[in-house]
């Protein structure tokens, strides 16, 4: 379970201006094996609360739990034991172009100096998992779009986290591969249980695979639950969003 507890981020503001509060006091919990989808208009917040979720930024105020550990007070060694725990897919892919596919997958095991043949064999895996057998030795630049973001995830999951982050993962893709990339996303998530955040501005992505869905606006939730309730509630906004009228 991840729980979210009156998270508050502000940055400062631009030549010495007020501070921007990019989240408001976020309160959320994510049951673990969900699919939860964060959806909300550019500027709300979305890409900040990730950031927090994987400790890249440091909230101002308010915890974040993980299986009951607080994450948001750690540092050194506690600090990147946890950011393992958390795997991130990015909207740009975020790849080694000079390292092979395996290369890219091993990378974060390399970091955490998992030995060689451990590496090899974790790889192994998760290329057959994501459905790049054959393209091992291949670097980025000779893949498509959907294949590097295979990548991507295959090593998002290489230090076997239990959560997985994507933010904008399917924006660069086309509507057939988004598709099928959320479709992964929905197999990894079947077979190796771990709980699945995405962020979206796509409602389709909502309707393809989540399992619930929050809300942002101006850095606060406005609205969440799961996606059945949402669209069977009559005054659900993101509900009525999800299945258009006629659908
Ligand atoms: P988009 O859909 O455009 O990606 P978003 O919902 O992801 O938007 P965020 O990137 O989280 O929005 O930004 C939320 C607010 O915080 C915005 O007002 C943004 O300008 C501000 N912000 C984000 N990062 C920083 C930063 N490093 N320094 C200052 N302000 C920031
Ligand atoms: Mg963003």
């Amino acid at each position: 379970m991840i729980v979210v507890d009156t998270l508050v981020k502000t940055f400062p503001g631009a030549g010495g201006a007020g501070e921007v509060m990019a989240l408001q006091g976020i309160d959320l919990e994510i049951a673990d094996g969900e699919i939860f989808g964060i959806v909300g208009p550019s500027g709300s917040g979305k890409s900040t609360l990730l950031r927090c979720l994987n400790l890249l930024e440091e909230p101002t105020s308010g915890r974040i739990l993980l299986g009951g550990d607080d994450l948001s007070k750690l540092s050194g060694s506690e600090l990147r034991s946890a950011r393992r725990r958390i795997g991130t897919v990015f909207q740009q892919f975020n790849l080694l172009h000079s390292r092979t596919v395996v290369g890219n997958i091993e990378f974060p095991l390399e970091v955490a100096g998992v030995g060689k043949a451990e590496r090899r064999s974790r790889a192994k895996a998760l290329i057959d998992l994501v459905g790049l057998t054959g393209k091992e030795k291949s670097y980025p630049s000779q893949l498509s779009g959907g294949q590097q973001q295979r990548v991507g995830i295959a090593r998002a999951l290489a230090a076997e986290p239990d959560v997985l982050l994507c933010d904008e993962a399917t924006s660069a893709l086309d509507p057939d591969t988004t598709d099928q990339i959320l479709d992964l996303v929905a197999e990894v998530n079947r077979r190796l249980g771990v709980t699945v955040v995405i962020i979206t501005h796509e409602l389709g992505v909502l309707r393809r695979v989540c399992t619930s869905a929050a809300r942002l606006e101006a850095g606060r939730i406005v609205e969440t639950g799961r996606i059945t309730d949402l669209v069977a509630h009559p005054g659900s906004a993101l509900g009525a969003a999800i299945v258009p009228v006629g659908d």
